[in-house]
């Protein structure tokens, strides 16, 4: 069971980085394991400058192969090299990321310490991960993209009456809650009918770069805390669309729609200065949203 989830926003810019903001950049930790939503320029710096290890990171999901989204990779990986990582490391991404990541990976003299396992994703899937599972789906970009959500497994509290009545051995119950179920004599047994109780999984969503697309709605449905890209404001709506991005209010009209508590705006243009008008006009529509900032620290409750 999953006691801790942390959000550490480590950067909150798009398209290149600026003094202000790194390109996209969010690690998850999960108790003592860390995962890292994309890895664009900044990203093992903000990392040093967070109160999470750079170590600690066992899996990366780039988004995309846009710049801004993983060339900070090459980087961190040879700063972990030279940190003398000896985990291995899992490295997810859409099509091309076996290509892609291998000849960053190729750059330059370094020894790597440890071992990459590069895996390409497809158009939408989930993966388990024991206590929680990532879900992936292509999202609306302008080259191939996914969009991905974090979730802890729901934690049922066992009833014991219902364990005796059924007559369910206690060395059984560990397997039960891994696989949800269990078969004895022919009958299907599930982990709802032995409890009394159930707690909800925290769910984390990270929309990489997307146009407002009905179909994400699907896989950021009740999120805790959704983190979705917000290129710039309404009045450029066209152009952020034509080039394949969302403005605050569509990443506030997702958000609604997908009934997620709270929306957490990133991957603001360079070109703004001050972005309080897109939050602004994102609030309209949702009002629990929130602006962001580098090495910014959320606390996911439970
Ligand atoms: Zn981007
Ligand atoms: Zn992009």
């Amino acid at each position: 069971m999953i006691t801790s989830i942390r959000i550490y926003l480590l950067g909150t810019g798009g398209s290149w980085p600026t003094p202000f903001r790194g390109t996209a950049g969010v690690a998850i930790r999960l108790d003592d394991e860390a995962i890292l939503f994309d890895c664009g320029e900044y990203t093992q710096v903000r990392l040093m400058k967070s109160t999470l290890s750079l170590m600690k990171i066992k899996k990366i999901f780039i988004t995309h192969f846009h710049g801004d989204h993983f060339l900070g990779l090459p980087g961190l990986i040879q700063t972990m090299s030279l940190f003398g990582r000896k985990d291995p490391l899992e490295i997810y991404g859409p099509v091309g990321a076996d290509v892609i990541v291998t000849s960053a990976l190729s750059l330059g003299y370094y020894d790597l310490s440890f071992e990459i396992r590069v895996r390409e994703l497809g158009n939408e899937g989930k993966l388990d991960f024991g206590e929680y599972e990532v879900s992936y789906k292509r999202s609306n970009h302008v080259i191939p993209s996914l969009s991905y959500s974090i979730k802890e497994k729901d934690n049922y509290r066992f009833d014991e009456n219902k364990i005796m009545q059924k007559k369910i051995p206690k060395k059984l119950l560990e397997r039960i809650r891994r696989e949800g179920y269990i078969e004895i004599n022919g009958e299907i047994i599930k982990i709802q009918d032995l409890s009394s109780s159930i707690r909800y999984g925290r769910k984390i969503s990270y929309s990489g770069d997307t146009r407002k697309d009905l179909s994400l709605v699907d896989l950021f449905k009740d999120s805790t805390v959704l983190i979705h890209e917000a290129t710039g404001e309404s009045s450029l709506a066209d152009k952020i669309n034509q080039y394949g991005h969302s403005t605050g209010r569509d990443a506030a009209e997702i958000a609604k729609l997908s009934n997620v508590k709270k929306l957490i705006l990133i991957h603001f243009s360079p070109r703004y200065n001050d972005i309080t008008p897109i939050i602004n006009e994102a609030r309209e529509v949702f009002p629990e949203t929130y602006d962001s900032q580098d090495l910014q620290e959320i606390e996911v409750p439970l």
